[in-house]
């Protein structure tokens, strides 16, 4: 291991998705983000060179080079183009059920399809009028023979149209409260599903965020992961598991912000000098640097919480942790690289106002950052309350 940590395999790795990243990705960024077309040719990309193995243990058809590396992916990727970096971190976001919850035959029905990236998959937790208060959701899935059928919407849903499969939650028992909720898998082609809208949006432009209708949609029974009533036990144990991804997602963006600001202070001038060597400059990218290497140590922390065995409690804190803050230095970072850059930092043909977009929305989904303060003070006052007890027993 260098001073890095990372063992040699997963440098070498890490080198081969920068190269793909900087070659085959950044030429398409601007082009992606301006189409609002998702990009099919980016996961043939991904397709070909495995890069969806590397989110998958061997048994299920994937590398098992384990979390670290898959965050450090997300990370490279999301570097030059953040909508192709959230194609990575939704696979794992949307299969995260099946690892944590599924049964045999579920897993060996659909893993190997995502893990070699035949299948796109989704996460569909999200309903018009609920977002972080998850549990008001109001779809219902009732049992009908050897089927559930659900009825209701869902909004927001990224992978919207492109998924074959979708990880749904929706009421079994609608009196239960949280306790009713319930998790199924769904293929894109079950009748009685509909993407019935897809949302223009602020940034990540080539992905989709889309609306889901139920209507009479029969799911098998054979499609419940866990037990009727786990669906928000496993949403919540899924969420703690894959906001990393969105805080990877983020790091890039502020990395590739922060690298793009640095190359061009170097070559604008302005009072006789590059603008680098004004001092005002140079503290603003120290800045930028010193807050991005901060939010990665963070995450990478939690990639090797993950990778050393961690359970799940230990990980819900570090988790909305490194989200928090990859999250929040995205947005500041990608920020000061548009002032770096000045007037030609708002202009589209500079890649940062782009970084800009992309960096608002990690401060929204897979939990907006209020709700990462709120899990990390939960966390904080459970802490609390067992040194204390430990101390005065
Ligand atoms: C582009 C995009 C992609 C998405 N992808 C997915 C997806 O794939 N799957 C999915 O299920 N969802 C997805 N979402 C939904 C996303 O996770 C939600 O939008 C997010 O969790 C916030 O929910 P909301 O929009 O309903 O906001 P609200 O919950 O209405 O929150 C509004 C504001 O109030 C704050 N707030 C809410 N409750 C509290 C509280 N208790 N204390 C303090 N402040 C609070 C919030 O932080 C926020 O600032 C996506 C959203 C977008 C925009």
């Amino acid at each position: 291991m260098a001073w890095d940590e990372l063992t040699d395999e997963q440098r070498e790795i890490r080198d081969l998705v920068r190269t793909l990243a900087r070659e085959r990705i950044a030429p398409r960024a601007a082009a992606i983000d301006e189409s609002h077309a998702f990009p099919w040719d980016i996961v043939e990309l991904f397709r070909e060179n495995d890069v969806f193995g590397l989110f998958f243990d061997e048994a299920d058809g994937g590398l098992g080079t384990g979390a670290l590396l898959g965050l450090i992916a997300i990370e490279e990727v999301s570097k030059v183009c953040a909508t192709s970096g959230l194609i990575l971190a939704v696979q794992e976001l949307g299969s995260l059920g099946l690892k944590l919850a599924g049964n045999d035959e579920q897993k060996q029905r659909y893993l190997p399809r995502l893990a070699s990236g035949e299948w796109i998959c989704a996460y569909a937790l999200t309903e018009a009028g609920s977002g972080s208060d998850s549990a008001a959701m109001r779809t219902t899935a009732r049992r009908d023979g050897d089927d559930y059928v659900l009825d209701g919407s869902k909004r927001f849903i990224t992978n919207a149209g492109v998924a074959g499969l979708y990880t749904v939650f929706a009421k079994t028992d609608p009196a239960a409260g949280h306790r009713g909720i319930s998790a199924f898998l769904m293929e894109a082609d079950t009748p009685g599903f509909e993407v019935t809208r897809l949302e223009p949006k602020m940034g990540i432009g080539g992905s989709t965020t889309g609306e889901l209708a139920f209507d009479g949609c029969r799911v098998p029974a054979a499609n419940l992961l866990g037990a009727e009533g786990e669906g928000f036990t496993i949403a919540m144990r899924i969420l703690d598991r894959s906001r990393p991804g969105i805080a990877a997602q983020a790091l890039g963006i502020a990395q590739g912000a922060t690298d793009y600001a640095l190359e061009y202070a170097k070559t604008r001038e302005t009072m006789g000098k590059p603008i680098a060597q004004h001092q005002l400059i140079q503290a603003k990218l120290a800045d930028m640097e010193t807050e991005t290497e901060a939010a990665r140590g963070l995450l990478y922390r939690f990639g090797r919480m993950v990778d050393g065995g961690a359970d799940d409690a230990e990980l819900t804190k570090a988790s909305a942790m490194a989200k928090l803050k990859c999250g929040d230095v995205a947005m500041a970072v990608a920020t000061d690289a548009v002032q770096i850059l000045g007037g030609y930092g708002y202009i589209k043909e500079y890649p940062v106002e782009r970084y800009m977009r992309d960096a608002k929305i990690t401060q929204i989904y897979e939990g907006t950052q209020e709700i990462q303060r709120l899990v990390i003070a939960r966390e904080m006052l459970k802490e609390s309350r067992a040194f204390l007890l430990a101390e005065t027993v």
